[in-house]
């Protein structure tokens, strides 16, 4: 399949909710493209490619939506996935980094053992808005001893310019948007 043709099918499967979760943001709600199989398995498979091609070891994905599009990608590449998650809901020793939003900071956790020296890490989400998450996430995988393979997401917000936000955290590696 061209990416032309990749890039039809998942827009295909991908709502604009105008006014949504508060008023003036467009959401991108993926939930139809999860509920077909096929469109979900073109997904997986595309994820999984990327992770072979970039010769991850591991995948993190983003609380909530990066854990549903990273699990399944990761299995089907045979490496294992690790959950980013919001503060407090991890129960081992955890690495935690915080981020500025738009009205104050937000945290994220990573479990400390989970990746470390070797491991080749791809970070998975859905939409990269202004890139804090993601952000946040390369540190601590930085922070944990591991490489940074590349960030992948279905949709990058270009306006919000997340992209530049990450260029120092990915150095080399690429960022990805389907
Ligand atoms: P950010 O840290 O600003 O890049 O925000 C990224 C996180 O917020 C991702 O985990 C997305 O799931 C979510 N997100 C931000 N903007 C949107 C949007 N317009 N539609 C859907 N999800 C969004």
């Amino acid at each position: 399949m061209t990416d032309e043709k990749l890039r039809e099918t998942l827009l295909a499967h991908i709502h604009d909710v105008p006014d949504y979760p508060k008023p003036g943001v467009m959401f991108k709600d993926i939930t139809p493209l999860l509920a077909d199989a096929k469109a979900f398995g073109l997904l997986t498979d595309t994820f999984a490619e990327l992770c072979e091609r970039l010769g991850a070891t591991k995948v993190v994905g983003l609380e909530a939506r990066g854990f549903i599009l990273g699990a399944p990608a990761a299995v089907r590449a045979g490496i294992g996935f690790i959950p980013v998650r919001k503060a407090g809901k991890l129960p081992g020793a955890c690495l935690a980094q915080s981020y500025e939003l738009e009205y104050g900071t937000a945290e994220i956790e990573m479990h400390a053992d989970a990746v470390g020296p070797g491991d080749r890490v791809l970070v998975i989400d859905d939409v990269l808005a202004t890139g804090g998450t993601a952000e946040a996430a390369l540190q601590l995988i930085r922070r944990a001893g591991a490489e940074v393979a590349g960030v992948a997401v279905l949709m990058e917000l270009g306006f919000l310019d997340g992209r530049r936000r990450l260029a120092e955290g990915l150095g080399d590696a690429p960022l990805e948007a389907l």
